[in-house]
């Protein structure tokens, strides 16, 4: 849900109440400059954001029961100032309750406070953590309660460092009174009514001020209907964008190739090996689809190694074969190249003209490249997500092959459209995830999925090494690395800094070579340049490097058959889906391959517990589907990478079966108003104005 939107209105006649939810927060009381970079740290910046700006739990205050903080009850005695063993000074506060004595401390105190808030005799209700001081219960720093507060919820939020909650709790409050009647409602009527679920008004308020303990309890299992109102609009918008995308895919006029038995004959006489049937499988969904006048929109995914290459060079060959010309997409600029390599020997034979263009082709021969595009003289070209962006302009192009996904998305497709192109479009991705989360993530796309691997591989063999017994890891490559061998070192980026990072892989790099004395080692990390890393690269897959030691710049789908063995040191850094692309980079060929997880001696549960997965699974989908259990959908591959939307109330695993009903719901909704001109979705449609502004008219609405 997109809570964030600080759009203001372009209607300057609407009333000045409307337009309070979208000025700055520094329009509520209280808050100045100084709060309003808090604010702008949590990427709040109007009042509309304060409201949907939600506290992620609630306390109630109740007088010592069991809570993880708990109120002290008690008459204020004396205080004074005590000094610790190592000669620090604390502020003390005994305080005599009903059933003996406790203290209050305070440890950063100035010469006023606290002591100017307590007054001998009086009843104090200290608010805090309980632990025990000079053996009777104790709080530091508690905070002290109104008796009139006890027995109330009272939220918590999340809030920058150096923030008051107090005041960002008045600030919702402010934001709430005068703001809220001016929020409009997000879902139509008949889905209200359907479920039952309040209005966004009630809903907002009742998840800021749950005022009961019945509420607190009810919203932080999700039950409540105000918190299962919010989890069924984030799906149901999630949805519906999906769903229109895929209507206006359908629609689109797309190219009509023709699939010839006697081309595909040629092609199956320059193969290197025979399609698993998983493969042919696969394939046949991609030519139905080109045969078609309509766009295909098609996501193939397979398992590390099971052979999508082939699929994407043979649908490229058919494209070209029938005039036009093809793209072939890599995530980075390394697969790009090995991409090249491989399609040069597979399109050569075939008489079919292929170049690479990335960043590091001269500006002279880009000029090249960019003519040739234009004059068809260039039959597929191979590149980086950026050549989309650049201003080459084909032929005729008609069709699109890109690697990784989720980084081919609607602003690539929107430029393409622009440019007159209507290209049938192939999805290829190295990430397997299981059907549930599919379904959400694609809801768009046609999949296929490869569900094989090519015959005679041999599963690889994992093992597992703590940090301290990593010479025990080398010995054992040591002994398996003869003659034409080789091994992959993964050291991840530990550092988010360049210069640390490189620190840290010259300095393993030195203790691999000291190790591994008889043999030879390069070292492949981020800061190379594209034609050291290439040479590396190649000098390990062709030439005499046995060891490659690399940060994580060895991406996905990088091949050297002749690796075995792939040794990850801080393999707990890494995460599941990760660390199963790093396996995959061996056990491309007949030998018998190694995985060595090496993980650190302080490996917390959850690390332990991926290291175990990657020891039992083989399989991507079964490992994607522990993954997603081990980590709740909470961080599946890291938001960012999966292009996953940010879910603020909806969960993929809790709400499965909800998302089949959300699906039908829109399903229904579109089959009656395909366009959502009909009044009773005015809301839908406004709703979708104001998330996607300008692109709306992509999927085929406005
Ligand atoms: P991925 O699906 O991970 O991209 P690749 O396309 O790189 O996998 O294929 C992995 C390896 O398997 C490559 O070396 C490729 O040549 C080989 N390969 C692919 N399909 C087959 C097949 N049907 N029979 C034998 N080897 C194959
Ligand atoms: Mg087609």
């Amino acid at each position: 849900m997109n809570s964030k939107d600080n759009k203001l209105p372009d209607n300057k006649n609407k009333q000045a109440a409307f337009s309070f939810i979208y000025s700055p927060v520094t329009d509520l009381p209280g808050i100045g400059d100084k709060s309003k970079t808090g604010f702008n740290r949590l990427k709040i910046y109007t009042i509309k954001d304060v409201i949907f700006s939600f506290p992620y739990r609630y306390e109630v205050l109740i007088p010592a029961t069991l809570n993880e903080k708990i109120v002290l009850t008690g008459t204020y005695e004396y205080s004074g100032i005590v000094r610790t063993r190592k000669g620090k000074s604390i502020y003390k506060a005994v305080f005599k309750a009903h059933n003996g004595y406790f203290s209050c401390l305070w440890v950063n105190f100035n010469a006023n406070y606290p002591s100017s808030l307590l007054q001998g005799g009086s009843l104090y209700y200290m608010y805090g953590t309980v632990t025990r001081y000079e053996n009777i219960p104790a709080i530091f720093h508690p905070e002290i309660i109104n008796e009139e507060d006890l027995g109330k919820v009272r939220s918590i939020y999340t809030i920058p460092a150096g923030f008051s909650i107090t005041i960002y709790r008045k600030s919702v409050k402010a934001a709430l009174d005068k703001g809220l009647n001016n929020i409009n409602e997000t879902l139509p009527e008949y889905i209200l009514d359907k479920y039952d679920f309040p209005n966004i008004k009630d809903a907002v308020k009742t998840l800021h001020f749950p005022e009961t303990k019945e509420n607190v309890a009810s919203i932080m299992n999700r039950k409540h209907p105000a918190y299962a109102r919010f989890i069924y609009e984030e799906l149901f918008y999630l949805q519906l964008v999906m769903q229109l995308k895929r209507k206006s895919y359908t629609k689109g006029i797309g190219i009509k190739f023709n699939i010839d038995k006697n081309y595909l004959e040629e092609i199956n006489q320059i193969m290197p090996f025979k399609l698993t049937k998983g493969q042919k499988k696969v394939l046949l969904d991609i030519f139905n689809d080109m045969v078609k006048n309509k766009q295909m929109n098609r996501l193939i995914q397979g398992d590390v190694g099971s052979g999508k290459t082939i699929i994407a060079f043979i649908s490229a060959a058919v494209a070209v074969y029938n005039g036009y010309q093809a793209v072939i997409l890599a995530p980075t600029e390394v697969l790009a190249e090995q991409h090249y390599d491989n399609a040069e020997k597979f399109f050569s034979r075939l008489n079919i003209n292929i170049c690479l263009l990335t960043s590091s082709v001269t500006r002279k021969n880009k000029e090249i490249i960019k003519e040739k595009l234009l004059k068809g003289e260039i039959d597929i070209i191979i590149g980086t997500h950026a050549l989309i962006e650049y201003d080459v302009e084909f032929k005729k192009l008609g069709f699109i092959i890109a690697d990784e996904q989720h980084r081919f998305g609607v602003h690539q497709r929107k430029i393409l459209i622009d440019k007159g192109y209507n290209p049938d479009i192939l999805l290829m991705t190295a990430t397997p995830i299981p059907r549930t989360l599919a379904m959400t993530l694609y809801g768009d796309l046609d999949v296929s999925v490869i569900d094989e691997l090519p015959p005679g591989r041999i599963p690889c063999i994992t093992k597992a090494y703590r940090a301290s017994q990593i010479n025990k890891a080398f010995d054992f490559v040591e002994e398996i690395l003869n003659d034409k061998k080789k091994a992959y070192f993964i050291y991840p980026l530990i550092d988010e800094s360049d210069k640390l990072e490189l620190k840290a892989a010259t300095k393993s790099y030195e203790e691999v070579k000291k190790y591994f004395s008889g043999k030879k080692v390069g070292l492949l990390h981020g800061k190379m340049k594209p034609d050291e890393k290439r040479q590396l690269l190649h000098d390990f897959k062709y030439s005499d490097i046995d060891i490659l030691v690399s940060t994580t710049v060895v991406e996905v789908g990088v091949d050297v058959p002749e690796a075995t063995v792939i040794l990850i040191e801080n393999a707990e850094r890494f995460g599941l889906s990760q660390l199963h692309q790093l396996r995959g980079r061996v056990g491309r060929n007949d030998m018998q391959s190694y995985c060595l997880l090496i993980a650190s001696d302080k490996i917390s549960e959850y690390g332990e517990k991926r290291i175990k997965a990657m020891l039992e699974y083989k399989d991507g989908f079964k490992l994607a589907e522990a993954d997603l259990e081990l980590r709740g959908q909470g961080d599946f591959f890291g938001t960012k990478q999966s292009g996953m939307p940010d879910l603020q109330f909806a969960d993929i695993i809790k709400d499965i079966h909800l998302i089949q009903q959300v699906k039908t719901d829109v399903a229904d909704i579109l089959d009656e108003d395909t366009d959502l001109s009909m009044k009773k979705n005015n809301i839908l449609y406004n709703r979708l104005k104001e998330m996607y502004k300008d692109s709306t008219s992509y999927f085929g609405i406005g």
